[in-house]
């Protein structure tokens, strides 16, 4: 493997549901020197998420605190509370010698890629249908009916026609296929062997933009199943 120039930060995003979290535990289940950043919410702990691990937990005034003084690359509001990329963690890990994974909403995403330019790149997950989102989401077991529908609401007004705005797109349709995808574009900006390059931008064609203009579409014509 060549040597690394710099941490590359690799933002995934996409609706709830589109598999993001699978995507994210893949790179971290199959790639070394990498790691998740943590960030600070204001939501409460779900289960048994453990301060520091799932999150930062911070009230509203320690959140505004730690915006005031700087302390994030980026923030957003996601159902009514506050999510930031910590810098102090981001920077504990490079430091480390990690390459950093991060979850972000999708403006947080952006917003983090102007921060840092090149050195993030940022991947959308789409999910194939809201069909299968819908039932993704009932699965999930985690969320009532009114919740899902808003989730859906969100990512067809808010969130889906903002692939455009990432570096890379996955379809996410097939699991198998999108591990595949998210771990060929991680080794492609991580080493410096050329058929892994040439790999990855050969699925930057198969994901091209007319690709993902149809499923859009087609997601688009399925806003009955809210
Ligand atoms: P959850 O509450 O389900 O853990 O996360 C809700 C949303 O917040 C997810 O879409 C996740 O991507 C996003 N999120 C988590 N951490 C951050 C962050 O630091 N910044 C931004 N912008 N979004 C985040």
């Amino acid at each position: 493997m060549s040597k690394k120039r710099n941490n590359l930060l690799l933002v995934v995003s996409g609706p709830s549901g589109s598999g993001k979290n699978t995507l994210i535990s893949c790179i971290l289940d199959n790639r070394d020197n990498v790691s998740h950043s943590v960030s600070a919410t204001t939501r409460a702990p779900r289960g048994d998420e453990k301060n520091g691990v799932a999150y930062y937990f911070m009230t509203f005034d320690e959140f505004e605190r730690t915006v005031e003084e700087g302390g994030f690359y980026e923030h957003d509001v996601y159902r009514e509370n506050r999510y930031g990329t910590l810098k102090a963690d981001v920077i504990k890990r490079v430091a480390a010698g990690d390459n950093v994974v991060l979850d972000l909403t999708v403006p947080g995403a952006v917003n983090l890629k102007k921060e840092f330019g090149e050195r993030a790149k940022t991947v959308f997950i789409i999910p194939p249908s809201m069909k299968i989102l819908k039932e993704r989401l009932i699965a999930r077991g985690t969320d009532p009916m009114d919740v899902i529908e808003r989730r859906m609401r969100f990512a067809l007004e808010s969130e889906i026609d903002r692939y455009r705005e990432f570096d890379y797109v996955i379809y996410n349709d097939v699991l198998e296929d999108a591990k595949k995808a998210i771990l060929l574009i991680y080794d492609s900006l991580t080493t410096g062997d050329k058929n892994v390059k040439k790999a990855a931008e050969k699925l930057k064609t198969v994901n091209s933009a007319e690709f993902a203009e149809k499923i859009v579409d087609r997601f688009k014509k399925e806003a009955d199943m809210i």
